[in-house]
């Protein structure tokens, strides 16, 4: 059984994706175990992106992410990350496949509705970055 950080980013949520995204989850038997909504402040979407900060897309992607709410969800399941990444489809939407959320709901590459942990590794630092233990069940 694993573990990974799903985040509707702001496109998401102000295009009303909430329920869409999460239905998605729930059609594939993915488990819910925790879920907020929260609006990042700067320091907050610069510590979630990391690993981007070298990146040209850097400062636009976290104005964005801090543009206004999103929802935080960790969700359960076997193989979970990999399933998870599936259902979203490839970073460019152009690029993705069919029936994936990105594809269906996507408006350009920054703006592309959800994230995924992308791995184990990730997962765990992510999970852990939105979450305390308390606010995850089962
Ligand atoms: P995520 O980490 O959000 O699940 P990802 O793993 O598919 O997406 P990354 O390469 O980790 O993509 O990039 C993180 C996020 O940065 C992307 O989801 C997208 O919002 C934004 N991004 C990535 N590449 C670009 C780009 N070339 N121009 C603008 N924004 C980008
Ligand atoms: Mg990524």
């Amino acid at each position: 059984m694993e573990r990974t950080l799903s985040l509707i980013k702001p496109d998401g949520v102000e295009k009303n994706l909430i329920g869409e995204v999460i239905k998605r989850f729930q059609d594939h038997d993915i488990k819910i175990v925790a879920m907020k909504m929260l609006h990042l402040n700067r320091k907050q979407a610069e510590g979630f992106y990391a690993v981007h900060r070298e990146k040209p897309f850097f400062n636009s992607l976290t104005d964005f992410m801090t543009s206004g709410p999103i929802v935080a969800l960790v969700l359960e399941g076997d193989r979970v990350i990999e399933l998870n990444r599936k259902l979203m489809g490839a970073t460019d939407y152009t690029k993705a496949e069919e029936g994936t959320i990105r594809r269906d709901f996507a408006s350009s590459i920054e703006q592309n509705v959800v994230h995924g942990s992308d791995a184990p590794e990730t997962a765990a630092f992510e999970i852990g970055y939105f979450f305390n233990s308390f606010e995850i069940v089962g």
